[in-house]
C-alpha cells in the first residue's frame, strides 16, 4: 500500500480540475449555476476516477460562503474545512465497512438534525452496493423523504448492485475510465509541481499501466519518486511494475497478426536485450491475444481496456480474422517458458509459424471462392485394387496432395493443431499397400506421430481425405531432406531439437 499522498495532495478542488469528467462536471456546474441541486445522486464508475472528489467538490459548491454559484471558492472558512475534512456537515461514509443497518439507522437518526454551520448536510457513501439489505431498504426510506437541508451523494463501482429502488431515487453519472492522454496530463502536472523530471516515455508507461484509474497512476507516480527521487526514466519505471505495462507486448500481437515476422522478431530481441522475464512478457502478450478474441468475438464488456487502448484493439480486429487470432492465442498460451525463461526460441518459433503462409485463413468477411487446391479426384482408372481395397497408384499421388491431408488436421489434438505440428515435418517416400510411409526430417516429430494416439489421429483424417483407410509407418529421412521452406532461423531452431507446437493428448 501506498500513503497516497499525491492523490491527496493533488485531488481536484474545483469542478474544472476533474480530469477526463467533462460529461459530469459541466452537467453539475449548470446545475449549480442555476440553483437546481438534486438531493440524490449517484456516481458510478472504475475507481480512480474521480467520484469522491468531485462529491467533495459538490458539497463545497453547495456550501461556499463565497457567494457566488458554481464552483466553490476554497477560500471561505467553509470550504477550507470541507478539504480538510473536518467540516461537520459533510460525512463520508464507506458502505464497504460500515454494511449494516446499525450505521444507516444512526444515519437515519441523524439526518433528522439540521446542519451545525452549513447550508446543507452532505452525505457520500462510497461503496453503496456493499450496504446489506436491510441497511439499503432503510436508506432508501431516507431518500424517499429526505429533508430539504440534505443532500445523498452515493458513489458506487458497480451500479448494477444497486437496488433498482435506490437508482429511481437518485440522479445518476457515469464516470468514464480515463484516457492515458488524460492521465499522462494529471501526471505532468504533479511532476512539474513537485520538480520531478521524468521521460515522456516513463509518463506513458504509467499511465498505461494504470488502465483508467488516475488515482492508480498518482499511487505509483509516488511510490517511484520515493524509490528514485526526482529523476525517473523509463528503466524505473518498467523496473518498478515488472514487466507489467512494456508496451512491446502490445507491439508483438500487433505483429503476429499482421505478419510481420521481421519486425516482430526484432521486438523480441529488444526484449531479451533487456533482460525482461520473458514469462512475464509472454503473460502479457497472451493476455493481450485473449483481448483482442473477446473484442473480436463482440465481448467488449469483458474487457478492461481504456478508450483508447480497445481503438487499437478494434483496428487489429478490422484486419485480422478470428481463426487467426485463435491460431495466436493458442501458439503462444501454448508456450512453456518454466525451464528456461530467457531463451526467445519458443516465442519466434510461434512467431513464425504464425505468420506463415500455409493455411492462411481468408481475410475477415471476405467472400472467398473454394480453395484452388486441386482437387482429389480418386480417378477409378488409376486405382489398383488389393484385397477388394482400391488405393491411389504411386507416392506421387500422394505427395501432390499432401498438403491437403496435412490441412485437414486443423482442429485436431487437444489444442487443434496438429496440422502445424507435421506441416514440414514429413513427407510421403513410399506406399505399400495400406501403408503410407512418412519419412521424418526430425526423430523428434516422428515420435510424436509414432506415439499410437497421434498416430491413430493421423490415420483417421487420411482415411477421410482420400477416401479409404490407410495406416501410416513412420521413418526418418533426415533433415538434409527437408524442404526450405522455413527460412534458418526455425530451421536452426529445429537443428537443435526444437519443435514448432506440441500437440497434447487429446
Ligand atoms: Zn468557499
Amino acid at each position: 500500500m501506498t500513503s497516497q499522498v499525491f492523490y491527496r495532495k493533488w485531488r481536484p478542488q474545483t469542478l474544472g480540475e476533474v480530469v477526463g469528467q467533462e460529461h459530469v462536471t459541466r452537467t453539475l456546474e449548470n446545475a449549480l449555476l442555476m440553483g437546481r441541486v438534486a438531493h440524490a445522486y449517484l456516481f458510478c464508475g472504475p475507481r480512480g476516477t474521480g467520484k469522491t472528489s468531485t462529491g467533495r467538490i459538490l458539497a463545497k459548491a453547495v456550501n461556499c460562503l463565497g457567494g457566488g454559484r458554481g464552483e466553490p471558492c476554497n477560500t471561505c472558512s467553509m470550504c477550507q474545512a470541507i478539504t480538510e475534512g473536518r467540516a461537520l456537515d459533510v460525512i463520508e461514509v464507506d458502505a464497504a465497512s460500515n454494511r449494516g443497518i446499525d450505521e444507516i439507522r444512526d444515519l437515519r437518526e441523524k439526518v433528522r438534525f439540521a446542519p451545525n454551520m452549513a447550508r446543507y448536510k452532505v452525505y457520500i457513501i462510497d461503496e453503496v452496493h456493499m450496504l446489506t439489505e436491510p441497511a439499503s431498504n432503510a436508506l432508501l426510506k431516507t431518500l424517499e423523504e429526505p429533508p430539504p437541508y440534505v443532500i445523498f451523494i452515493l458513489a458506487t463501482t458497480a451500479p448494477h448492485k444497486v437496488a433498482t429502488t435506490i437508482l429511481s431515487r437518485c440522479q445518476r453519472f457515469d464516470f468514464r475510465r480515463l484516457t492515458q492522454d488524460a492521465i499522462a496530463g494529471k501526471l505532468e502536472h504533479i511532476c512539474e509541481r513537485e520538480g520531478i523530471r521524468i521521460e515522456p516515455e516513463a509518463l506513458r508507461l504509467i499511465a498505461r499501466s494504470a488502465t483508467g484509474s488516475l488515482r492508480d497512476a498518482e499511487n505509483i507516480l509516488e511510490q517511484l519518486y520515493a524509490y528514485y527521487g526526482t529523476d525517473i526514466s523509463l528503466p524505473q519505471v518498467r523496473a518498478l511494475l515488472g514487466i507489467s505495462g512494456d508496451p512491446r507486448a502490445h507491439e508483438v500481437a500487433r505483429y503476429i497478426l499482421s505478419r510481420d515476422v521481421t519486425a516482430g522478431l526484432r521486438t523480441i530481441n529488444s526484449v531479451v536485450a533487456d533482460g525482461l522475464d520473458l514469462r512475464q512478457f509472454n503473460r502479457e502478450l497472451v493476455e493481450y491475444l485473449r483481448m483482442i478474441l473477446l473484442v473480436k468475438s463482440g465481448s467488449e464488456v469483458a474487457v478492461d481496456l481504456t478508450q483508447e487502448e480497445l481503438e487499437d484493439v478494434k483496428s487489429i480486429c478490422a484486419t485480422s480474422s478470428t481463426e487467426q487470432i485463435l491460431k495466436a492465442a493458442k501458439l503462444f498460451g501454448g508456450i512453456d517458458l518454466r525451464l528456461d525463461s530467457y531463451s526467445p526460441l519458443p516465442l519466434e518459433l510461434a512467431l513464425v509459424e504464425c505468420a506463415l503462409e500455409e493455411g492462411r485463413p481468408p481475410p475477415p468477411d471476405a467472400k472467398q471462392p473454394e480453395r484452388e487446391a486441386p482437387e482429389i479426384e480418386p480417378k477409378p482408372i488409376d486405382r489398383a485394387p488389393t484385397e477388394g481395397k482400391t488405393y491411389p497408384p504411386n507416392v506421387e499421388y500422394l505427395r501432390q496432395n499432401w498438403g491437403r491431408a496435412v490441412e485437414a488436421l486443423r482442429g485436431v489434438g487437444s489444442k487443434g493443431n496438429l496440422d502445424a505440428f507435421l506441416r514440414n515435418a514429413c513427407e510421403p517416400v513410399g506406399l505399400e499397400d495400406d501403408t503410407i510411409i512418412l519419412g521424418f526430417y526430425y526423430e523428434f516429430h516422428k515420435e510424436k506421430i509414432e506415439d499410437p494416439k497421434y498416430c491413430h489421429l493421423v490415420e483417421e483424417k487420411l482415411s477421410e481425405v482420400f477416401g479409404q483407410p490407410y495406416k501410416i509407418r513412420c521413418t526418418l529421412i533426415g533433415k538434409e531432406r527437408r524442404p526450405p521452406s522455413r527460412g534458418h532461423l526455425v530451421k536452426a531452431a529445429m537443428e537443435m531439437g526444437a519443435m514448432i507446437i506440441e500437440p497434447e493428448e487429446g
